[in-house]
């Protein structure tokens, strides 16, 4: 069986290496002059720059199962024990640390600590989240919705809640379905105490993902055209030319592994069958913001932020710096930081990082630069579980792969991963 993958991020990758696994001769196609997709680096002065930062949880196997086969996982850490300090502007940071006890008991430590919140609001917030671990995923309205019936003030929700529904859905509370909300909580915290232990890539995403995945499909004896624009997939009599710019790639079988707003211009119409995707999943974009300071004022690997524009903050110094540090202010649900200038960016992010770092009210600027994803995943409202399609179209051996698929997780690497394994099983099984 020929089979062509149209797009190189994870969810492609993982495609391609499943097919090729299971003995068929797979060509991938990428419009970029790189594989990684989503998840990419650019290069700065004398530095790596990701273009945001990535986390992953113990809980995220498949993605994890990905690192392996790449060979990159001495290029992450996996906490021991889920342990994120906060930050707030004047007050000591609190820290939200497991401990070794059984669910939910592991956690409960770490909020009846947890400083920023009154103890009623920690007791509460505690209530909630007995009650989040038995929720049905009801897809019909807002986390915000849900957890402020169920007693969590605007400042609990903006305090606790929102760090970790920013970073994993890419939206606030507020927004965000309470079907993939009371998911990630689930998944992520309330169910195996050691899921939510958090995984930083420590060297530039290029390099964990992209260029060994490249090495690793040449290897298995995958074809890959870089900067090779799918234009669209047609269906002749069982088969499927995929067409480029300039040639076309006869198939057996395709897989789309392109994002939500571009899978549907690729597709023959046969294949939509009336789904209700197209357009209407919309995007949600992520800003990061890159600073290099002329010395060391960030003592955390990582951190997230309260009463702060700082949602999260991470070290991103490269291991053979001595003096300075590089920190990355990752900012999800970035819709008002999208319209603002470099120079607005600089002069709020600035200030507020030297409220939140004593050390960096001294310490000069030495450079400073945003990266915006403005699609950077669907926007995760509710109403969309309805909207994110199956593996297998109406056309057999058409598939689809890509976080915004229905993989019943937030738009993520594991998400991307599960997809890429979802769409092999669904073509190997057709074929
Ligand atoms: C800034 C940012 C921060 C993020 N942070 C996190 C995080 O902390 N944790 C987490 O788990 N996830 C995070 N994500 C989400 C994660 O990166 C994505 O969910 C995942 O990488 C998506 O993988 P994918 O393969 O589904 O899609 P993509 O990575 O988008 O891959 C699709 C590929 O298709 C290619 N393509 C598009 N059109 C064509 C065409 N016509 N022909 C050929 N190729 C085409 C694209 O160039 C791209 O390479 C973040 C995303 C961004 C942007």
């Amino acid at each position: 069986m020929n089979v062509v993958v149209v797009g190189g991020g994870v969810a492609g990758i993982v495609a391609a290496l499943d097919c090729v696994a299971a003995g068929a001769t797979v060509t991938l196609v990428e419009v970029r002059p790189r594989l990684g997709g989503a998840a990419y680096s650019v290069r700065g002065d004398d530095f790596w720059i990701d273009n945001g930062q990535h986390v992953f949880l113990r809980c995220c196997p498949a993605y994890r199962g990905l690192l392996a086969k790449l060979g990159s996982e001495s290029l992450v850490e996996l906490q021991p024990r889920l342990d994120i300090p906060v930050l707030a502007p004047g007050r000591p940071p609190a820290r939200l640390r497991r401990s070794g006890a059984r669910p939910p008991l592991h956690l409960a430590g770490a909020l009846l600590r947890y400083s920023h919140l009154s103890l009623r609001e920690r007791i509460s917030a505690g209530r909630a989240a007995l009650a989040l671990g038995r929720q049905p995923l009801d897809d019909s309205r807002t986390l915000g919705d849900w957890l402020a019936e169920h007693g969590q003030s605007p400042r609990a929700i903006a305090a606790l809640w929102d760090l970790i529904a920013l970073p994993t859905l890419n939206l606030p509370a507020a927004e965000a379905s309470l079907a993939l909300g009371a998911f990630v909580f689930q998944q992520g915290l309330l169910g195996d105490a050691a899921a939510g232990d958090v995984g930083l890539h420590r060297a530039p995403l290029q390099q964990i993902i992209g260029d060994p995945a490249a090495r690793a499909l040449a290897r298995a004896g995958v074809t890959v055209h870089l900067r090779w624009p799918a234009q669209r997939v047609t269906s002749i009599g069982g088969r499927f030319a995929v067409v480029g710019a300039n040639s076309w790639i006869g198939a057996d079988a395709v897989v789309i592994a392109v994002p939500h707003d571009r899978a549907a211009a690729l597709l023959p119409a046969t294949a939509l069958h009336g789904a209700a995707w197209p357009g209407a999943l919309e995007s949600s974009p992520i800003v990061n913001l890159h600073l290099v300071y002329d010395r060391r004022v960030f003592e955390h690997r990582f951190a997230a932020g309260v009463d702060t524009p700082v949602q999260y903050l991470f070290d991103r110094t490269p291991p053979e710096w001595t003096e300075r540090q590089y920190l990355a202010v990752s900012l999800s649900g970035a819709r008002a930081q999208m319209g603002m200038s470099t120079a607005a960016l600089r002069e709020r992010y600035v200030a507020a990082i030297a409220e939140l770092l004593p050390g960096a009210r001294e310490a000069r600027v030495e450079s400073f630069s945003a990266t915006k994803e403005h699609a950077a995943t669907f926007r995760a409202v509710p109403g969309t579980a309805a909207l994110r399609p199956a593996a297998a179209t109406a056309v057999e051996g058409l598939v689809l792969a890509g976080a915004w698929t229905a993989t019943g997780w937030p738009a993520t690497l594991e998400s991307a991963a599960l997809s890429g394994h979802a769409a092999a099983e669904v073509l190997l099984a057709q074929r």
